[in-house]
C-alpha cells in the first residue's frame, strides 16, 4: 500500500521547482519506478510533485545547431519510435526499445529513466544499507550476482538505465531547473560514484529536476549501437550491455565512445577499449583486443565473475557488427 504524502500537480516548470525545494519532496514523471519505491518503503516523502502537466517538457525536436532536444517528459516509447532518432542515432532508439516492457515504455519517461533509483535487492528490501545511510553494504559479501565490476567502493550497484550509456556515448547534456534557476550538466558528469557519495546517484540538489536532454549535431559518418544481455527476453535490466558511438573515416575508427551498462554504479566509459580501436580498422583481432582491454581492470565480486566473459563477448561482437554496418 502507498504511504500518505501530499500531492501537487505543477502547471509550470517554476512551480515544480518551487514545490520540489521542500525537504524530501520527490518528482513524479511516469511513476513506474517512484511509486514502487514508495509502496515498498524504500524511502518516504512528504510531498510528490507531478510533472505530468508540463506539456512543454514532452516531445523531440531539432535544435538550431542541428542537434536534438528531447523533453524530459517524453515517453521512452516515443524515443524508441521517433523517425529522426531512428535515422540519425539508431543506437539511442535501440536502447529505448529494450527498456522494460511495452507498457513501461509507454508510461516511463526519458527523465525518469535517467533518474531512476538502483535495483539492488537489499536497497529495495528492508535493509538499512549504506545507500540508505546505514553503515553496511550487504551485497559486498551477500547476493551480489547483479552487481558491479568497476567503480564499486562502499556500494556496488550497477546503474539500471539503458538509455544513460548511449546518451553518455553521444555526449548528451542535461538541462536542469531548480529554485535558483537553470544549469546544464554533461551527462558524463551527472552521475555520482559511491566513493564520492554512496547515498546519492546524481548531482541533482533538492528542488532540481531534469527538463531536457540535449544532443549535439550528429557528426558525419557517425555510427551508433546499443545491446544488452539479460536473464529474460523482456522486462529485465542489463546483466551486461554496451553502447557504441564512433565515426569511421576510410574504414578507420575515429572519435570512439564505448560505454558499458550493467558494469558500474555509473554508465562506465571504457577508455581502454576506445584506445585500442582508435585509428584502427576493426577486425576480429582488434575487436578481441578491445574487449580484453575493457575488462583488464574489472574487479568482480564473489558472484559477478560470469560478467567478464559476457562483456568480452558482446563488446567483440558489437564492434564487429558496427564496423560492418
Ligand atoms: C519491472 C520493471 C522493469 C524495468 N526494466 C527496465 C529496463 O530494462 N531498463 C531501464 O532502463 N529501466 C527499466 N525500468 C525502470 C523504469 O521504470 C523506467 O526506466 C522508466 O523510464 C522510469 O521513468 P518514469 O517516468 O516512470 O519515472 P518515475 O518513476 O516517475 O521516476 C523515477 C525516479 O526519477 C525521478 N525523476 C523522474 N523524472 C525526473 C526528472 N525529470 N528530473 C529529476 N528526477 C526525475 C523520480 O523522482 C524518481 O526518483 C524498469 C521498471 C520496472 C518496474
Ligand atoms: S550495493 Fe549499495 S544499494 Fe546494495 S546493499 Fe550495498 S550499499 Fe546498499
Amino acid at each position: 500500500m502507498l504511504p500518505k504524502f501530499a500531492y501537487v500537480r505543477a502547471s509550470t516548470v517554476e512551480e515544480a521547482a518551487q514545490n520540489l525545494a521542500a525537504d524530501g519532496a520527490k518528482a513524479l514523471a511516469g511513476g513506474s519506478d517512484l511509486l514502487g519505491c514508495l509502496r515498498d518503503g524504500v524511502f518516504e516523502t512528504p510531498l510528490v510533485v507531478s510533472l505530468s502537466g508540463l506539456t512543454s517538457l514532452r516531445g523531440i525536436s531539432r535544435t538550431r545547431n542541428g542537434g536534438l532536444r528531447i523533453g524530459a517528459m517524453t515517453s521512452v516509447a516515443d524515443v524508441a519510435a521517433d523517425p529522426t532518432i531512428n535515422e540519425l542515432l539508431p543506437g539511442l532508439a535501440q536502447a529505448a526499445s529494450v527498456v522494460a516492457s511495452p507498457q513501461l515504455r509507454n508510461q516511463g519517461t526519458i527523465g525518469g529513466n535517467l533518474c531512476q533509483k538502483p535495483r539492488c535487492w537489499y536497497y529495495r528490501g528492508e535493509f538499512n544499507c549504506r545507500r540508505k545511510g546505514g553503515g553496511t553494504c550487504y551485497a559486498m559479501v551477500g547476493e551480489n550476482e547483479y552487481h558491479c565490476l568497476f567503480g564499486g567502493a562502499l556500494c556496488y550497484i550497477v546503474h539500471p538505465s539503458d538509455t544513460a550509456p548511449i546518451l553518455t556515448a553521444l555526449d548528451a547534456t542535461l538541462n536542469i531547473t531548480g529554485p535558483r534557476g537553470t544549469r546544464s550538466v554533461p551527462l558524463s558528469d551527472f552521475y555520482v560514484l559511491p566513493a564520492d557519495d554512496a547515498t546519492r546517484e546524481t548531482v541533482l540538489e533538492q528542488g532540481e529536476f531534469v527538463t531536457e536532454v540535449i544532443l549535439p549535431e550528429p557528426a558525419s559518418g557517425l555510427r551508433t549501437s546499443y545491446r544488452k544481455e539479460r536473464d529474460r527476453g523482456a522486462w529485465d535490466f542489463a546483466l551486461a550491455g554496451v553502447a557504441l558511438a564512433m565515426r569511421l573515416d576510410g574504414g578507420r575508427v575515429s572519435d570512439a565512445r564505448v560505454v558499458l551498462s550493467g558494469a558500474s554504479p555509473v554508465p562506465w566509459r571504457s577508455r581502454e577499449a576506445e584506445q585500442v580501436i582508435e585509428g584502427q580498422r576493426i577486425d576480429t583481432a582488434v575487436a578481441a583486443a578491445a574487449a580484453e582491454a575493457a575488462m583488464a581492470d574489472a574487479r568482480p565480486l564473489g558472484k559477478t565473475g560470469y560478467k567478464v566473459p559476457m562483456f568480452k563477448g558482446i563488446i567483440e561482437e558489437e564492434l564487429l557488427a558496427i564496423a560492418a554496418s
